[in-house]
């Protein structure tokens, strides 16, 4: 049953042997493997329950009602505007559908470096995971105009690059992905794992947000949690009594969750090792009219510039970037007038961004009111990188045929044509709160690892310092994962959840 705290203002209690909180890649498949299995689960998401039916695709409303803080969240000095969602699904109802396994390299790093055990058994959830939400390779006529002069682009360059898969059926191409698809066919957690998870009896409420855990005694377990109305303000108290909670409420989220409770500290990493996939962009300005946004915003992706076999740590890869009028203006620079001018060319305009696979990392700590403090420093490589990616960016855009590109440093934007190189980017490189840098993975937070001593949660997700309670979203990755991380996010939570259902009746006491 769902339940919408917004329409039940009032105190509540409920008991059950697993209390799931958020809804998102890593909550929805708990919730759903547990209930399935026939676990009592209680699951609390503290964003509204909406469903393609309330999807209107207008961004002044979308925004508010899927994204954490309207999608206006950012590090604490401004630098990195961080989306993610708020709502039952989380990301998964906002995202772009790109579908990647985590990169064979990456898990043996996380094995042999960060002593992660028996990631063999991912395969498995990989393939339940996929099975599940329909993944498969986007087909050539479903890669649309922007994507196919980017591919054109980069074969001209002789980059390496590839048609990705995705998590959609029955597409209609309406290329509205990031403001929730009005037709169900992305498969997001809203359409699948949470109406299974629903089916199997899972208990599950909205505009519930989870406050603390007590973790008084083995097998006792209290969530303490807020009920909110539709404008987010309090109204009512929820306690939920389980055996085991899990925590799934993203890399910026669980932190702080656990901070508020006093939990899995031990190693003092607890919100560390916050990687952000940082992203710059570049605007391409074309003779005709792309619309880019419309059919598959972003099917194709660009992977010359990272090797893990090689390295591991280090790299970048480009994605195509479609938008709508708000989320566009707020890359582009200027006000008024000046950001009015670009607007005018909105329908022309089909951008390249350049994602960092980060070693740079920061942190999330409570700070003042109920804001969380997110600090995130670029390395020098780092910054080095992303240059580098930029550049790559605006090569790509030229000889996909664009006439103009806009790089929308703060002060004193660039407006480039091809005849102008790439030179001057070199110059003022890349830096914090010089360029607008947008991250739409917030990972690690909470990472996983053989050592106590340097990790939060241990190889099945259980935190090193609590037993019986886990975290299983995307704060769990022992590094930056240098792909799109929604698959990777979900399989490792499959895996948490079949631990979580071996262990078992142990874990109740
Ligand atoms: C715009 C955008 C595009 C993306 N595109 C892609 C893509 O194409 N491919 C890809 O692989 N990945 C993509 N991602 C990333 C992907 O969606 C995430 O990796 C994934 O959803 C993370 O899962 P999660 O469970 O960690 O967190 P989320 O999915 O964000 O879920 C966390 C949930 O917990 C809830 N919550 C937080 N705090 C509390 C609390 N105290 N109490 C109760 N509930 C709480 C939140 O409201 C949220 O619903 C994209 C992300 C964004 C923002």
């Amino acid at each position: 049953m769902i339940t919408q705290g917004r329409t039940r203002p009032g105190v509540y209690r409920e008991s059950a042997e697993v209390c799931v909180i958020g809804s998102g890649a890593g909550g929805a498949v708990v919730a759903a493997e547990l209930a399935a299995a026939g676990r009592e689960v209680v699951l609390l998401e503290q964003g509204g329950y909406h469903t393609p039916n309330d999807f209107d695709q207008r961004e002044e409303h979308m925004l508010p009602m899927l994204f954490e803080n309207a999608g206006m969240s950012t590090t604490e000095d401004g630098a990195v505007g961080i989306l993610h969602g708020r709502c039952v699904g989380g990301s998964t109802v906002h995202n772009l559908a790109y579908c990647f396994r985590a990169p064979a390299p990456i898990l043996a790093l996380w094995e042999e470096k960060h002593e992660v055990r028996d990631l063999a058994s991912l395969q498995d959830s990989f393939e339940r995971v996929e099975r599940a939400l329909g993944v498969q390779r986007i087909i050539p006529e479903e890669v649309n105009l922007l994507n196919r002069k980017l591919q054109l682009g980069a074969e001209r360059l002789g980059y390496h690059g590839l048609v990705a898969k995705h998590n959609r059926i029955g597409c209609v191409r309406s290329g509205f992905c990031i403001l929730g698809c009005a037709y169900g066919s992305k498969q997001s957690m809203l359409v699948t794992y949470i109406p299974r998870a629903d089916r199997a009896g899972a208990r599950i409420w909205a505009d519930c947000r989870a406050d603390r855990i007590e973790a008084s005694a083995p097998g006792r377990r209290r969530v303490v949690a807020t009920l909110l109305d539709a404008r987010g303000r309090a109204h009512g108290e929820m306690e939920v009594e389980a055996s085991v909670v899990v925590c799934c409420a993203g890399a910026i989220a669980t932190p702080l969750l656990l901070e508020a409770s006093g939990l899995g500290n031990s190693s003092g990493q607890r919100g560390r090792n916050l990687h952000l996939h940082p992203t710059v962009i570049a605007g391409g300005i074309f003779e005709e009219p792309l619309h880019s946004y419309y059919g598959i915003p972003q099917s194709y992706y660009i992977d010359e510039f990272i090797d893990l076999e090689h390295d591991p740590r280090s790299g970048h890869i480009l994605m195509p970037i479609a938008g709508f009028p708000v989320l566009t203006a707020s890359t582009l620079p200027g006000f008024g007038r000046e950001l009015f001018g670009y607007l005018r060319d909105l329908p022309r305009l089909g951008g390249l961004l350049a994602l960092l696979h980060d070693q740079s990392s920061g942190s999330v700590e409570r700070g003042s009111g109920d804001r969380p403090r997110i600090r995130y420093r670029l390395t020098d490589e780092d910054r080095h990188e992303l240059m580098r990616g930029l550049q790559h960016t605006v090569e790509v855009l030229w000889a996909s045929g664009a006439e103009q590109v806009i790089v929308a440093y703060a002060k004193d934007p660039l407006v480039l044509r091809p005849e102008d190189g790439t030179a001057e980017i070199k110059q003022r490189g890349v830096r914090e709160g010089a360029i607008p840098l947008t991250s739409t993975h917030p990972q690690s937070t909470c990472r996983m690892g053989g050592d106590g001593k340097t990790s939060v949660v241990n190889s099945w997700g259980e935190l090193h310092d609590t037993q019986g309670i886990f975290v299983a979203d995307m704060s769990v990755f022992p590094t930056s994962l240098g792909a799109p991380p929604q698959i990777t996010t979900a399989a490792l939570a499959d895996r948490t959840a079949q631990h979580i259902l071996q262990r078992w009746p142990e874990l109740r006491t």
